[in-house]
């Protein structure tokens, strides 16, 4: 086997595979022999993506999906299926930064959205592949959550975001434990500060400027490169999870931001 078809034969789904870091793990997971179907809110993006995809050789499909609505994530699981046949690999992983204030001006509104489209939207996108995992005699699921839900607390006003992305990693180690008997492995890949589009869309109360997330770093303060990491060093760490040779990991968070986490948590 050449490290070209680590993936032959498999299919990924893949939520957020339209930008960033699914975007990334979409196209490492296609160089490797895997077909990938994206579930994203943003089919415009998912479908250039599809696009390069193809030019490379591989197949994809995109599911226009929102994966906090349980209907559009059910449908978009049952047309992956159908179109591929099965689920192998499931990347868990839209998300948004959502609004980023102080406690009490926090609305219940943004914490709902937030909480909705990371928390409530990884459950249901667990929920709606896991039969599908079952019934191909296993699988692997990867969520993202982040530093953010587990070391890293000294950004103020990420009440909302921290609390779904430590809801996050409580749910892999949960269904870890759950589905490890159905050969299902699961685990979540914690980023640092990653090179995407994400903080363009971030909602930062006015009176918080000093909490913007930062993507290049102070010298010194992201110990091995100094600034943020790539999509494409994420998809590698997808790509291991995704493939058999982590076949005996499961129910663990794996940390990927240059060692920032140790310095700043
Ligand atoms: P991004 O904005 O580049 O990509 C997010 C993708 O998710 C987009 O394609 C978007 O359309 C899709 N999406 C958003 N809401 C959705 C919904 N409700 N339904 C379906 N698709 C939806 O962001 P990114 O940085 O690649 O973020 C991906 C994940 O990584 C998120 O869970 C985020 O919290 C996490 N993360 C990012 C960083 C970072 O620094 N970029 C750090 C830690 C964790």
């Amino acid at each position: 086997m050449t490290i070209e078809q680590r993936l032959q034969g498999k299919v990924a789904v893949i939520t957020g595979g339209g930008s960033g870091i699914g975007k990334g793990a979409a196209l490492k997971l296609a160089k490797h022999g895997a077909v990938v179907c994206m579930l994203d809110r943003t089919p415009e993006n998912a479908n250039k993506v599809k696009k390069q995809i193809e030019s490379m050789g591989g197949r994809a499909e995109v599911f226009e999906t929102d994966v906090s609505v349980p209907e559009m994530v059910e449908k978009g699981m049952r047309q992956a299926a159908e179109k591929f046949g099965k689920i192998d690999i499931v990347f868990a992983n839209a998300g948004i930064n959502g609004k980023w204030a102080a406690l009490e001006e926090l609305s219940v509104d943004d914490w709902d959205q937030t909480l909705s489209i990371n928390l409530r939207g990884t459950f249901l996108t667990l929920k709606y592949a896991v039969p599908y995992l079952k019934k191909n005699g296993g699988g692997s699921i990867i969520i993202t959550s982040s530093v953010n839900g587990n070391r890293i607390f000294s950004n103020t006003g990420a009440t909302a975001y921290s609390s779904s992305k430590a809801g996050q990693v409580a749910m892999m180690k949960m269904t870890a434990l759950e589905l490890g008997p159905s050969r299902i492995r699961v685990n979540a890949i914690c980023p640092g500060a990653i090179d995407t589009n994400i903080n363009d869309n971030t909602d930062i109360s006015p009176t918080l400027d000093d909490v913007k997330m930062e993507v290049e770093f102070p010298e010194g303060s992201q110990p091995l490169e100094g600034h943020a990491g790539s999509i494409e060093q994420c998809g590698d760490l997808v790509l291991f999870l995704a493939s058999d040779e982590s076949s005996h990991i499961s129910g663990t968070e794996i940390y990927i931001d240059g060692a920032e986490s140790l310095i700043r948590g």
